[in-house]
């Protein structure tokens, strides 16, 4: 469900302008354009005239919601007037959850990015994290614990994994995760986001279960 949008581009090579579709909302779901991002090749364009490739003036949106990713992508020359350009992703943002209603999440700011090699990179990250997971679920299935998703949101901004052992019947509680923490990094020392988060968890008397991932 990845939509273009029709826009004049004026090459900046031979100075020509030529009518072109480009993304204006990507979904994470399209492998293709995913795969550009992270290449940065994303709505990179050919000159008509000269041949020359290079990117328009043009903003787009990206969303992942598996990953709980909501991106506003900005050219990379808009970064002067950042402050402008937040207020507009703002009021961009409100039209396109009128026209996409339910589809955008309400509970979160956009990120934004100016080019996107910075989105790009956080895909690449969030694949390596994948990995990562499978590799922990792995484990946990041989060691009989259950498994837990918190929001990977909340996991981007804690630097924290998404997925977590644990043990106990139910919803996962505070003693319950440390338990299968434990259990999990006994087994395999290789998984260090885990046992990171393990140390710090244990220290920190307060902190409570991370917030669960959103059912979509
Ligand atoms: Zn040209």
């Amino acid at each position: 469900m990845s939509f273009q949008g029709e826009i004049e581009a004026r090459c900046t090579a031979c100075r020509q302008v030529f009518e072109t579709p480009v993304w204006s909302f990507v979904h994470g779901s399209d492998e293709n354009l995913r795969n550009q991002i992270k290449a940065h090749e994303c709505n990179l364009l050919l000159c008509p005239h000269c041949g020359a490739a290079f990117m328009p003036d043009a903003s787009w949106i990206y969303f992942e919601p598996a990953s709980e990713i909501l991106a506003f992508v900005f050219p990379e020359s808009w970064q002067a007037e950042e402050a402008k350009w937040r207020e507009k992703m703002k009021s961009d943002f409100a039209e396109m959850r009128g026209a996409l209603g339910e589809k955008l999440p309400i509970d979160y700011e956009p990120e934004i990015f100016f080019g996107q090699a910075g989105l790009g990179d956080l895909l690449e990250a969030a694949d390596w994290r994948v990995d990562e997971r499978d590799v922990m679920e792995h484990y946990a299935r041989e060691l009989g614990l259950k498994l837990y998703k918190a929001s990977p949101r909340w996991a981007r901004l804690n630097g924290a994994p998404t997925d977590y052992p644990y043990k106990g019947n139910g919803a996962p509680t505070r003693a319950g995760l440390i338990e299968g923490l434990k259990v999990l990094v006994a087994a395999n020392d290789a998984l260090t986001a885990w046992s990171d988060f393990l140390a710090k968890f244990e220290k920190d008397a307060a902190a409570g279960v991370p917030p669960a991932a959103k059912a979509r």
